[in-house]
């Protein structure tokens, strides 16, 4: 194998597998250097993403949400499902095939893009040089043009709670128990608190959550945050907010948590717990000292706008670097910084970066939320339309959502979009393409939309800016 490389990426993750391609679709001679090994002991490309991330926590959502609508849900629409039953080892094993499935495309593609797979865990070196230890603990030094740094990110510990086999387990714990923990603590009611604190749920776990901020949710649109709340409770999930875990116990199976909330010191006994705090930056052993890559406060590897790090021809990308821990938005940085080492101009907006949380309803935003107009001082407009008035959501029986959309008064441009219902996931593409090509309220309201849809919400919504929404009463009329 040549050691020397035009890129060599560290980091196989959405961020680093895609700049990697990108970079070898450019012509550029690349490797990428990987040292995730999965479930069954293999080396395997994809990252957090795709062995324990976005795609096996889609997979069982996708599972609990089909066997809790065949419980509760088949008989609104006329159908008779008698013995319905949860085989959580097959599902599971199901989510584990599609585990293997992806990540081995990725293997493909890397293949068919002649892309050097280092197996190994790298450590970047003075002078663009990179060291990889392999599974033998055997170093070998390779160097390149330019080094992308795409380490990712994993799960935060707390002392207060720390993982103890398959009872209080992290994010990817959690992707993995074969059987429903009839009493579940979930601590943390951020992203992944909420999508796998409805999968247990859905399949028949009692879930409390304890949140430390007072705040549920507090990155979302206050009013699409509340209505969130109201259909998590309506659904069984106890959300204690201001809930302060200060220690956790085992004891034969059973796990003792004492946290305090505004009136004082509280106990709970569960049979599980998940921990799902946040998210770290994997920095350890990133660099030697005499490497010099410099480190921000909050412990991201520091980049500018371009994703240059402090060090020539060295990048980083991802979870590694500020911005939200999202997959997408990692993968758009190594598209981006792969064009920018080809010599190309790339271009990627920040400010129109979806969100989604996969719970049932979806949550799904982009731009701007109204609290934040707010404090900015803008002078804006707001247009919102209940899946309750869609001819589609009644179609579908599941009318709980909102599509909220916020635009600046003077100008029309939207300056937001907020949308909690079903399949907002996929709606909110609608606001990310208004936002990238500047659109006005005047653009979404000259639009046609299909009948019947959920995308008619959101014109609806944009309507309703102006006053003139059809199917419901306009307030501001
Ligand atoms: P990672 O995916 O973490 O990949 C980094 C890779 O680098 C890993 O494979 C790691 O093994 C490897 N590595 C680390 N150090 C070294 C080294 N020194 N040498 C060699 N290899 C190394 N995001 C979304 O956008 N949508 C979702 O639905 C979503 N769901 C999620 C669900 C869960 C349960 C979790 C935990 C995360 C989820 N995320 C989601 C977040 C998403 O997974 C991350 O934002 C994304 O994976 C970050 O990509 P990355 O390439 O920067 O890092
Ligand atoms: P998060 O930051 O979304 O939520 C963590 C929550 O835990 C916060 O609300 C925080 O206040 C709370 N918390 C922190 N310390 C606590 C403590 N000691 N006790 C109780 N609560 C505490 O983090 P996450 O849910 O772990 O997710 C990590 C990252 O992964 C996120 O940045 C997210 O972007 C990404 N992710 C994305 C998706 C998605 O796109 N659908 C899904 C999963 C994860």
């Amino acid at each position: 194998m040549s050691d020397k490389f035009d890129v060599i990426v560290i980091g196989g993750g959405p961020a680093g597998y895609v700049a990697a391609i990108r970079c070898a679709q450019l012509g550029l001679h690349t490797a990428c250097v990987e040292n995730w090994i999965n479930k069954q002991g293999k080396p395997a490309l994809g990252g957090t993403c795709l062995n324990v991330g976005c795609i096996p926590s889609k997979a069982l959502l996708e599972a609990s949400q089909r066997y809790y609508d065949a419980v509760n849900h088949f008989d609104d629409y006329g159908i008779e499902a008698t013995s319905v039953r949860a085989d959580v080892p097959k599902m599971i094993a199901q989510k584990d095939k599609i585990v293997q499935e992806l990540t081995g495309g990725i293997e493909g593609l890397f293949k068919a893009n002649k892309i050097t797979w280092i197996q190994g865990t790298g450590s970047l070196l003075p002078e663009k040089h990179v060291e990889v230890t392999d599974q033998n603990n055997t170093k070998s030094t390779y160097s390149a043009e330019h080094v992308i740094l795409a380490t990712g990110s994993n799960s935060i510990e707390i002392p207060s709670a720390p993982l103890q086999g398959d009872i209080i387990v992290d994010s990817s714990g959690a992707l993995d128990w074969e059987s429903v923990p009839e009493k579940l603590c979930v601590i943390g009611a951020g992203v992944i608190g909420l999508e796998l604190g409805s999968v247990w749920r859905r399949l028949g776990s009692e879930v409390v959550v304890l949140e430390a901020q007072d705040a549920f949710l507090p990155m979302v649109d206050d009013q699409i945050a509340r209505e969130s709340l109201k259909q998590f409770t309506k659904q069984g999930l106890d959300i204690k907010l201001g809930a302060r875990v200060m220690a956790s116990t085992v004891s034969g199976n059973k796990v003792n948590i004492q946290y305090t909330d505004k009136d004082g010191e509280q106990q709970l006994q569960v049979d599980r717990v998940i921990v799902a705090v946040g998210r770290r930056s994997n920095i350890d052993n990133l660099t030697l000292p005499e490497t010099d890559l410099l480190i921000d406060e909050r412990g991201l590897v520091h980049v500018n706008g371009a994703c240059e790090t402090n060090l020539p021809g060295v990048w980083a990308i991802g979870d590694l670097v500020r911005g939200p821990m999202l997959a997408h938005k990692g993968s758009e940085e190594g598209v981006a910084v792969a064009e920018r080492i080809a010599g190309k101009h790339s271009h990627l907006n920040y400010d129109a970066i979806p969100s989604v949380i996969y719970t049932h309803p979806e949550i799904s935003w982009v731009g701007k939320t109204e609290q934040q107009l707010k404090e900015e001082g803008v002078n804006y407009k707001k247009g919102v339309f209940p899946f309750m008035a869609s001819g589609r959501a009644k179609a579908m029986q599941d009318t709980n959502g909102t599509v909220k959309i916020l635009a600046d008064a003077d100008t029309d441009a939207v300056l937001g979009m907020h949308i909690v219902g079903a399949h907002s996931s996929e709606l909110i593409g609608h606001g990310v393409l208004t936002l990238e090509f500047e659109g006005t309220i005047e653009d979404i309201a000259h639009t046609v939309f299909a009948h019947p849809t959920l995308s008619e919400a959101i014109h609806e919504a944009a309507l309703g800016a102006d006053g003139r929404a059809i199917h419901i009463p306009n307030r501001n009329r």
